[in-house]
């Protein structure tokens, strides 16, 4: 079966008497190429537990099972749940669970079917909830091998933008804080049922398997970040004096270690010079 064929895909839903569901960002891949290219792509160890994070009616689902040594899939619409009964069932490695992601114990999913394979995540991600994901992934403390998402394409150019360019924002500074990220390729929209606005692309993040960086405090480094960019007209100096509640002066002075002038905006500072600043405020400020 053609999980990707456009009439298979109606055909199917058809029978479970549902319709795509546009709360739950469902745009189904329709081009084949994409689903094997993501699959062969997401991570270097075939001996893997994949989670994968909505498999729509299975299309990505079917290819991750026939590479990795299991799958995990969770998918959030109980309407899909009967169609991926169907579409897997010759596959005995893959296991589907009907949950909000962001609900998810993901270490309890790890524990019951990881039997200490490496893990990673693949997913055609639901746009409406890309960032929280990542986030979700990324703050769990899961030493995932890699995470490989398909995003549409302006985020995906955030996610990999240096610093100082006009795409580079605190998720970005943020990434590279737990890893490298790559744009692996990029996705028209008519790839697509139903069609989206705007293309897509695919990127990967392989995870620190040691971290690059300490910060002293994690919260500080991340509020840092985050003030920095809530009010990116502003210098890095009246940003962070803004948000912060620290004296400018210390601020100038932790601006001053980074090596960067206080007038400079926050874009331009990368992940290892936001650590750098926040340590300064952690040390200096009590
Ligand atoms: N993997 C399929 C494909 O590539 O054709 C479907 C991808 S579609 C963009 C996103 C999928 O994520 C949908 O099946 C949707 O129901 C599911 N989804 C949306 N929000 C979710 C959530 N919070 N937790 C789990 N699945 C979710």
């Amino acid at each position: 079966m053609d999980l990707c064929n456009l009439s298979v895909i109606r055909s199917l839903m058809a029978d479970a008497g549902i319709s795509f569901r546009k709360e739950y960002g469902q745009n189904f891949l329709t081009n084949r190429i994409i689903p094997e290219d993501i699959a062969d792509n997401c991570t270097d160890e075939r001996d893997s537990l994949i989670i994968e994070i909505g498999p729509g009616i299975g299309c990505l689902t079917a290819e991750l099972a026939s590479r990795y040594k299991r799958v995990v899939a969770i998918e959030i619409d109980r309407g899909l749940i009967p169609i991926l009964d169907k579409t897997l069932a010759e596959f005995d490695n893959v296991t589907v669970i009907n949950a909000d992601v962001m609900k998810t114990d993901l270490n309890a999913i790890i524990q019951e079917y990881g039997d200490g394979m490496p893990v990673s995540v693949c997913a055609n991600l639901p746009y409406y909830i890309t960032t929280p994901i990542l986030m979700y992934l990324l703050e769990s403390g899961i030493k995932f091998s890699s995470i490989t998402v398909m995003v549409q394409n302006e985020v995906a150019s955030r996610l990999v933008a240096p610093p100082g360019s006009s795409d580079y924002g605190a998720i970005t500074a943020v990434i590279g804080y737990y890893g490298e990220v790559r744009k692996l390729f990029r996705v028209s929209a008519g790839s697509f049922v139903p069609m989206p606005k705007v293309d897509s692309a695919v990127v990967r993040i392989d995870l620190y398997r040691e971290p690059r960086y300490i910060p002293k405090s994690e919260r500080l480094f991340k509020n840092t970040i985050k003030a920095a960019f809530e009010m990116r007209r502003k210098t890095l100096l009246n940003a962070l004096s803004a948000k912060l509640g620290y004296p400018k002066e210390l601020i100038s002075e932790a601006i001053a270690a980074t090596g960067h002038h206080e007038n400079i905006r926050g874009e331009r500072l990368s992940t290892a010079d936001f650590v750098r600043l926040s340590d300064y405020l952690y040390d200096n400020s009590k």
